[in-house]
């Protein structure tokens, strides 16, 4: 491993949002700690084949995860499979389709809610929550900093070379509320003052860190379709590489050639998009 990484994934937060209401990150770009650029999803602009897209640098129609009711293993290489492949590390702090796309499906809650395998093929360590039971009035999502602490000490514990956050709340609130809502400007504000709790500790970690977003969200809170605000979201990137102009649109699909490259792991052969970050 030539360098470690962790990948910070917002769901459900589109691009004005980042914008307008996380001025912690934005403050980081200003003063040229980090760098922002838009992305877009592929499609359709779901969880599950977000998810799916961002760790196999492939699009739906390739990975087969077709929308939010095809949950299985995924059966190609992805960025854990290809950081294990360098002898790297890896951990999640998920949703548990992660655990289910990446490591065995289904997921059993006792086996697979948290485990440590440094012998795995792809997650080594991994911390998982189900949201059973979410619905428009209860959101059954963790708090966030206890997930952020939880990916800290991942790291502190096991030296992770690759961890990734997931977590659900603003995607949630805004299915719930929408996005011209007081609720919304307060979920924005108060989720990046939590990040701002962590990120400067990962830095003196030694981590490279990318915060984004799986796909956007239209202002009535819904996604799945096309067009900017249910496919586009930002992408932050605090590290040392080189990128392109501030102005040039990301693919979702170069997210997992991209890691890989930071990281020093074979980009595998299905991944053919271009590395952004050299
Ligand atoms: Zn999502």
């Amino acid at each position: 491993m030539t360098r470690k990484l962790l990948l910070i994934i917002l769901d459900g937060v589109p691009y004005a949002n980042w914008r307008r209401y996380f001025g912690g990150l934005e403050g980081w770009v200003a003063s040229g700690d980090a760098r922002v650029w838009k992305m877009r999803a592929s499609l359709p602009s779901m969880s599950g084949p977000c998810y799916a897209t961002i760790h196999t640098g492939t699009p739906p129609q390739i990975h087969g995860v077709l929308s939010n009711g095809h949950i299985h293993r995924v059966e190609m290489p992805d960025i854990f499979s290809q950081t294990r492949k360098a002898g790297g590390v890896t951990g999640a702090v998920t949703h548990s389709w992660w655990s289910t796309f990446f490591n065995r499906a289904p997921f059993d809650f006792v086996r697979d809610i948290e485990y440590d395998e440094p012998e795995s093929e792809s997650i080594n360590h991994g911390r998982f929550h189900t949201m059973t039971g979410y619905d428009h009035v209860n959101q059954a999502t963790p708090c966030d900093a206890d997930l952020f602490a939880t990916l800290t000490s991942l790291c502190a514990r096991f030296n992770l070379d690759y961890g990734i956050l997931h977590t659900c709340t603003l995607d949630s609130l805004g299915h719930r509320y929408g996005h011209e809502c007081s609720e919304m400007d307060h979920a924005c504000a108060l989720m990046d003052a939590m990040l701002a709790n962590f990120l400067p500790t990962w830095r003196k970690m030694g981590y490279e860190v990318i915060v984004t977003a799986d796909h956007g969200q239209s202002l009535r809170g819904h996604h799945g379709g096309t067009g900017a605000d249910q496919q586009d979201f930002a992408l932050y990137y605090f590290g040392d590489a080189k990128g392109p102009e501030a102005d040039v649109l990301l693919d979702q699909l170069q997210l997992a050639p991209t890691i890989l490259g930071r990281l020093g792991a074979p980009v595998a052969d299905t991944m053919k998009a271009d590395n952004f970050l050299i």
